[in-house]
């Protein structure tokens, strides 16, 4: 059997560590929306975020609409082509509500510059972010928030091409209960 484990150079975080830090992302952000006049949805965008999304909505102890959207900003390989495009909307109504939107990663903030203005130009009456991870060294355009909007990440990742809890090379290793490197002998 091929083993998956065999394809990462070295684990980022276990699932402990993802666990512990999600409560408390979890925490923060049902403190920070706690009491606030408008209603709560929080959008993921998939694929990506599909686990990392599952996991905080189940700890946010608030109630909330719970919504997928789907991206496509990738050409061919591990770069983003700078283009991304809505492909699949959200079917909730996000007029008048506070957002927080759900990714996997900001690498260049080329797919959340374009989701969050979608959004906004939905009638969020704010936007926030909660990216799991982040990394700001590779960062193009500031990502700038709607409203009262907050930017909330889950860590700060190092510039190399990582997979699972989510995460995926050729929709791959998405399954991975952890977040590693991926060998760069295995990806282009
Ligand atoms: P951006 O538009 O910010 O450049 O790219 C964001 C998207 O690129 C993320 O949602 C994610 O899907 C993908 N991405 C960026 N870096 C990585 C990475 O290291 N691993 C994986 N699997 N996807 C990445
Ligand atoms: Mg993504």
């Amino acid at each position: 059997m091929m083993e998956l484990e065999d394809h990462i150079e070295r684990i980022l975080w276990t699932e402990q560590q993802i666990s512990e830090r999600v409560s408390e992302l979890a925490s923060q952000i049902s403190d920070d929306f706690n009491g606030s006049s408008s209603s709560f949805a929080v959008v993921g965008v998939a694929t990506g975020a599909f686990i990392f999304l599952a996991d905080i909505v189940r700890k946010i102890k608030l109630p909330v609409s719970v919504d997928l959207l789907r991206v496509e900003s990738y050409g061919f390989g591990t770069e983003s082509n700078g283009a991304p495009r809505i492909s699949s909307d959200v079917k909730i109504d996000i007029k008048g509500k506070h957002v927080l939107l759900v990714e996997d990663i900001v690498d260049t903030g080329n797919t959340l510059t374009c989701v969050i203005s979608h959004l906004a130009s939905k009638g969020a009456s704010s936007v926030s972010v909660c990216s799991f991870l982040d990394k700001p060294a590779r960062r193009k355009v500031r990502i700038e928030l709607v409203g009262e909007g907050k930017f909330y990440r889950g860590f700060e990742c190092p510039d190399d091409f990582v997979v699972g809890y989510g995460m995926d090379y050729a929709e791959l290793y998405r399954n991975l209960p952890y977040v590693g490197i991926l060998k760069p002998e295995l990806h282009k």
